[in-house]
């Protein structure tokens, strides 16, 4: 699955809110604490289980999964939890939040904001909304979530705040490592976020150890996020998800926690050239979480006394 990116208009207006609520806590820094952005949003939450679904136990009158109106008169909202296997849930009448705590402890900060989000958005009022593994996963294509969980990612990450801690870094495992330390979200959410704001051509790749499981009925996606920075989508709009992988799978180790790749790996940009990107990749027992980023082209020329230019290939790509 591909991330996207908002219009505009729309990216903007979505900032006003998240820029009101940081203001509304008055600007503090990070990590957000989300127990102060319910209050001040008069936002009340539960969690709800399988063992545990006294939350649940209220009639909604209709209510939404991203565009889909799913049912239309009075209905338990536990009977709805259970048939669409909902993992978060927003209730404008009661001004409330559920989450299911069934789901990995990681994912409940994520959900929470990304209701909290539905909750603020003006055009999203007025509207129960029920939300899947799906929706809640940031690139959820339906316009309303994909609002959502930019606006989920934007208050997480303080709006360009994020831009100036990454700036100046290089945009290594080192960094995410430090963001994540900073900002208290999780390593994939933290990938995620510095793939869109860097400047320069970046990929991320969040999926399967890539010297796992190789019988491909039984493996997990190779692939479950494959994130793009603007200008590689400008630039490297042919790389694609098998390849980015491929190369992936070439490079890794089978090590099975910490670092499992460091190199530096040749993608071909859309005019046919190679450009040399740095590969980092890291196994967090679940997933692995990849970065690739532009270092340069493989065709440098160097000025040759009386002929003119020459190519010349870094040694280390010459093997
Ligand atoms: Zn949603």
């Amino acid at each position: 699955m591909r991330n996207r990116f908002l219009d505009e208009r729309t990216a903007r207006d979505i900032d006003t809110m998240v820029a009101k609520i940081l203001r509304g806590l008055g600007s503090p820094e990070p990590p957000l604490i989300l127990d102060h952005v319910r209050a001040l949003q008069k936002l009340d939450r539960h969690y709800y289980s399988s063992v545990d679904d006294g939350p649940l136990r209220e009639f909604v009158s209709r209510a939404y999964i991203g565009t889909k109106q799913v049912f239309s008169r009075p209905t338990l909202i536990l009977d709805v939890v259970r048939k669409r296997s909902l993992k978060a849930l927003y209730l404008p009448d009661r001004r409330r939040v559920l989450i299911d705590s069934s789901q990995p402890k990681l994912n409940w900060r994520w959900s929470e904001t990304h209701e909290i989000i539905h909750d603020g958005i003006p055009w999203h009022q007025e509207t129960m909304f029920g939300d899947t593994e799906y929706t809640l996963s940031p690139d959820c294509h339906e316009q309303i979530e994909a609002e959502a969980n930019y606006g989920a990612g934007r208050l997480l990450f303080f709006q360009e705040k994020f831009r100036e801690f990454v700036s100046g870094s290089e945009p290594t495992f080192e960094l995410i490592k430090a963001a994540t330390k900073r900002y208290g979200n999780t390593m994939t959410s933290t990938l995620w976020r510095l793939v869109e704001v860097l400047d320069i051509p970046a990929l991320g790749i969040v999926g399967a150890h890539p010297r796992g499981n190789t019988d491909p009925n039984r493996a997990a996606p190779q692939c479950r996020y494959f994130i793009r920075s603007r200008t590689f989508i400008e630039r490297f709009a042919n790389v694609t998800e098998d390849a980015a992988c491929e190369v992936l799978r070439a490079h890794a180790s089978s090590r099975r926690g910490g670092p499992i790749a460091n190199d530096e790996v040749i993608l071909v940009d859309d005019r046919g050239e190679q450009q040399i990107f740095h590969l980092e990749s890291f196994y967090n027992g679940h997933e692995a979480l990849t970065i690739f980023v532009l270092k340069r082209s493989v065709l440098v020329r160097m000025p040759v006394s009386g002929i003119g230019n020459q190519i010349n290939v870094p040694s280390r790509l010459r093997r």
